[in-house]
């Protein structure tokens, strides 16, 4: 019996990717030793992120980074830094931010459901441009005058949604926002791998660029990375950090936040909500450095390898039709499309799929198109025979329904 036997919880066969709602993605034993590790001491958190920031500084080419309570706080605090900077009575007052500089710019085609972390902050979105490529109505996307016409005294910063279509290219953007003095921040959450992006957004100017460190870096499922400009970093960590401290004892650790803070300090920031614990840092850092240290296309025929067994299984299911797409195509993971007919059908048959022991997930992200997919970025060994079964078993039971 194991913890999820003892507490009545099924454990799932995950084909779906590595999604937050099913558990992010599973860690390797060095990180998960390292954790025990750090749980075993008492150690200063800012000292923890001023370490943790180096190392992260060294994989991403920024100045400076820490560990966060995932990518979406890490956007929340970016947001939060761009909008106070170092002003202690400013971060005092966030979310409220009336009077002070709030506005973010975002292309109309980037906004997406994450946007709440920018608003936590206090920001407002103010949005530029037309979504005629990504309609079909047009050929033209965003284009510089759009954004710096909206760029004003109450601009705080540029909000950019990374994708693997670059459009509008970070480095258009950065020109507009360098020329203003406004910082760019990246929502790269999802962008690992390839893991060149670990410095692409930075190489390309980004200010602030967040990660989640529980998709593909495979660290702690709760932990993000929030890296770029030192100055703002600091900003980002002081409104994050426990502020329960005394002017006249507490010494900043060299290296990230000395330098600022000595006349006065915070209280507790907008970002205390987001606390991260030592564990996760540490598991954080180990995670990346294996990360960054993987053999991708190794990894990747591996996992190739996994979903022609499937697709061969499935071969036995005459109403199946499974195309495998390789990470080249991808640009992501290497995944199998299964053909379920139409919406309705992919519909029925993850619902079917789910019901199972174990229940089975495929991911659900073109099921408008009547196809499920498996996403190889989260199985384990083994799994592409449970799939395989369970997709037989669903048919056979969609089969005698219909007869
Ligand atoms: C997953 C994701 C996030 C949130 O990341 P967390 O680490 O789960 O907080 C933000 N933006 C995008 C585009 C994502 O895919």
């Amino acid at each position: 019996m194991d913890i999820y036997d003892r507490l009545g919880i099924r454990k799932r066969v995950n084909g779906a990717g590595l999604l937050t709602r099913l558990g992010g993605s599973l860690m390797a034993a060095e990180v998960l030793d390292a954790m025990r590790e750090a749980a075993g001491a008492y150690v200063d958190m800012a000292e923890l992120q001023t370490c943790a920031s180096a190392i992260i500084a060294r994989h991403t080419g920024a100045q400076a980074g820490i560990v966060t309570g995932g990518a979406a706080a890490a956007i929340t605090l970016a947001t939060a830094a761009c909008i106070t900077r170092h002003d202690v009575a400013r971060m005092e007052r966030l979310p409220d931010t009336a009077g002070m500089p709030n506005e973010v710019i975002m292309f109309r085609a980037h906004r997406n459901s994450y946007d709440h972390a920018f608003r936590a902050a206090g920001a407002k979105i103010v949005e530029v441009g037309f979504n005629d490529r990504s309609v079909g109505s047009g050929v033209r996307g965003l284009e510089a005058w759009e954004i710096e016409t909206a760029i004003g005294p109450a601009t705080a910063a540029i909000g950019y949604a990374a994708n693997f279509t670059r459009q509008p290219p970070l480095p258009d953007v950065v020109a507009v926002a360098r020329k203003h003095s406004i910082p760019v921040i990246v929502d790269a959450a999802a962008q690992l791998p390839p893991r060149e992006n670990l410095r692409r957004f930075i190489g390309e100017g980004a200010s602030l660029v967040a990660y989640s460190g529980g998709k593909s870096i495979r660290g702690p499922q709760g932990s993000g990375i929030l890296c770029g400009e030192k100055d703002l970093i600091a900003a980002a960590l002081i409104q994050n950090l426990d502020m329960d401290i005394l002017l006249e004892t507490w010494r900043p650790p060299a290296g990230l936040l000395d330098g600022h803070y000595s006349e006065r300090i915070p209280h507790h920031g907008v970002g205390r909500g987001f606390k991260v614990d030592k564990e996760s840092i540490v598991g954080l850092l180990v995670a990346l450095e294996r990360f960054a240290a993987a053999d991708d296309s190794a990894e990747n025929g591996r996992r190739e390898k996994q979903l022609e067994t499937l697709a061969r299984k499935l071969g036995g299911a005459p109403q199946v039709k499974a195309t495998l797409l390789s990470a080249a195509a991808t640009r992501r993971y290497p995944v199998l499309e299964i053909e379920a007919g139409s919406a309705a059908g992919a519909a029925e048959l993850s619902r079917a799929l789910q019901q199972q022991s174990p229940p089975v997930h495929l991911n659900e992200r073109r099921m408008h198109e009547g196809i499920l997919i498996v996403d190889s970025a989260s199985l384990r060994p083994g799994d592409e025979t449970l799939i395989a079964d369970a997709i037989g078993v669903a048919f056979k039971g969609a089969g005698r329904q219909a007869g």
